[in-house]
């Protein structure tokens, strides 16, 4: 049985993180990265975005060039899934039945794209967004396709059907609640997305709920929707969200659910297993110490940096400012903190102008900012959001003072 000090369940963002952190720490034992796909890590984010538009080629995704593992003595076992995990023994065991032991077990397989749960949701033809060969498939099918309806009115789906739209194809957008990005952002912002997409085509449809993908010669061909309505479709593409894929950890007895529960240092319930990126359940500082995951490039490589600094016997603990970014059309939103519980929301500069920044705050403090075309705001609203500043929504929505001259102004929460 091959056994390493260091096995890392994911060749993600997470999981490339964290060989890359141990290297960089000096950690000189054994590393092995055990992952389902059959590439070596890349970048998820652009799959959406430039990938999934044909701007960039999948090398130009990658996280490293593929000489780099080898070069860092990090083994790559491509194509290998973990399904189970025996904590008492120190091993894991791979679909092909072979076993693997280690001294430390880094978990960070992220999510499954969630599924819907209507007939014709596995016909050829309906699409998730969520790895390479998601997005292969989705390419080979285009070139054939006039229509695409899109379920889901998240960040993915909405970046996918700006791509689309791009190439020409009539897109459809159907969103369950009553504002797109209801989930991660406060209605200004929700709104100006819905505006943006429909001046660019998109049929942007809220409050909707999905009968059935219909279907015509084995294929998916449009959707139903509950009223009855028909929209026709050769492609249906689906961002509903993913489930984190922690069922080996949580059989094994790992405490958690809505994935797997980590402390400050990413140690789960289990000896000697950490969990890091999307399948990680975390008291969150900037999240009213609530238990969250974040699905989010920055969390997998801090919370990588966090594990990989505890297995080297460090005391340090997660505490990173989350960040996030979305693409789409010609705005860059740039997202800081975690708007969870805002009880205020200020708008600064004119939606209209297409660049201006939604800044959130609970109790009078700043806990947010969504910046769209609005860099400087992004750079200099982090340090708000970091101290938890109080500033006042009159100071803030003056958009011709710049945040830093506010934040210099205003008192830290130790004084506040
Ligand atoms: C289309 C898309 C666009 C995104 N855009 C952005 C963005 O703009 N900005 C941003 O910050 N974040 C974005 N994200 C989110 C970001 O990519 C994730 O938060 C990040 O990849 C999480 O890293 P991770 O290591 O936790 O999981 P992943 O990167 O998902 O890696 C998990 C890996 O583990 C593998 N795996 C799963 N189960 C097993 C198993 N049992 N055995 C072996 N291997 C397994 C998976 O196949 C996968 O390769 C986007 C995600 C997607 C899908």
């Amino acid at each position: 049985m091959r056994i390493y000090d260091v096995l890392i369940v994911g060749g993600g963002h997470g999981g490339a993180a964290a060989a890359m952190a141990l290297r960089q720490k000096g950690f000189e034992g054994s590393v092995a990265i055990v992952t389902d796909e059959p590439s070596p890590p890349y970048e998820r984010p652009p799959l959406s975005k430039e990938y999934l538009a044909q701007e960039k080629s999948f090398d130009r995704i990658l996280i490293r060039p593929e000489t780099y593992w080898d070069d860092r003595k990090v083994e790559l076992l491509l194509g290998e899934r973990v399904i189970a995990v025996d904590p008492a023994r120190r091993q894991v065991q791979l679909r092909s039945q072979e076993k693997l032991g280690y001294g430390s077990l880094i978990w960070s397989a992220g999510g499954a794209p969630r599924r819907l749960a209507c007939s014709g949701h596995d016909l050829p033809g309906v699409h998730s967004v969520r790895n390479r060969e998601d997005v292969d498939r989705m390419m080979a099918e285009l070139p054939d396709v006039e229509s695409v309806v899109v379920i889901g009115g998240g960040y993915i789906g909405l970046e996918a059907a700006a791509v689309l739209r791009k190439f020409g194809k009539k897109v459809a957008v159907l969103e369950a609640l009553d504002r797109v990005l209801a989930r991660v952002a406060g209605e200004p912002l929700s709104r100006f997305y819905e505006a943006e997409h429909r001046t660019h085509g998109v049929d942007v449809r809220l409050g909707v709920a999905v009968d059935c993908i219909l279907e015509k010669e084995g294929r998916a061909s449009g959707v139903r929707l509950a009223d009855g309505e028909e929209l026709p479709a050769q492609m249906v593409v689906v961002g509903i969200g993913v489930t984190p894929s922690v069922a080996p950890l949580l059989d094994a007895g790992a405490a958690g659910g809505n994935g797997v529960a980590v402390d400050g240092q990413c140690r789960t319930s289990l000896p000697h297993v950490y969990a890091i990126g999307d399948c990680a359940l975390h008291r969150n500082a900037f999240a009213v110490g609530a238990e969250i995951r974040l699905e989010s490039v920055q969390n997998a490589v801090d919370q990588a940096a966090v594990a990989a600094q505890a297995i080297l016997g460090g005391t340090e603990v997660y505490r990173a400012v989350p960040w996030f970014w979305s693409n789409q059309y010609d705005l860059k939103l740039q997202t800081v903190g975690f708007s969870l519980g805002y009880d205020d929301v200020v708008v600064r500069g004119q939606p209209q102008d297409r660049a201006f920044t939604v800044v959130y705050l609970r109790q009078g403090r700043v806990i947010a900012l969504d910046c769209v075309n609005s860099t400087k705001d992004y750079v200099q609203g982090k340090a708000l959001v970091l101290a938890g500043m109080r500033i006042s929504a009159d100071q803030l929505a003056d958009a011709s003072r710049p945040l830093k001259e506010l934040a210099a102004e205003a008192a830290s929460p130790a004084d506040g």
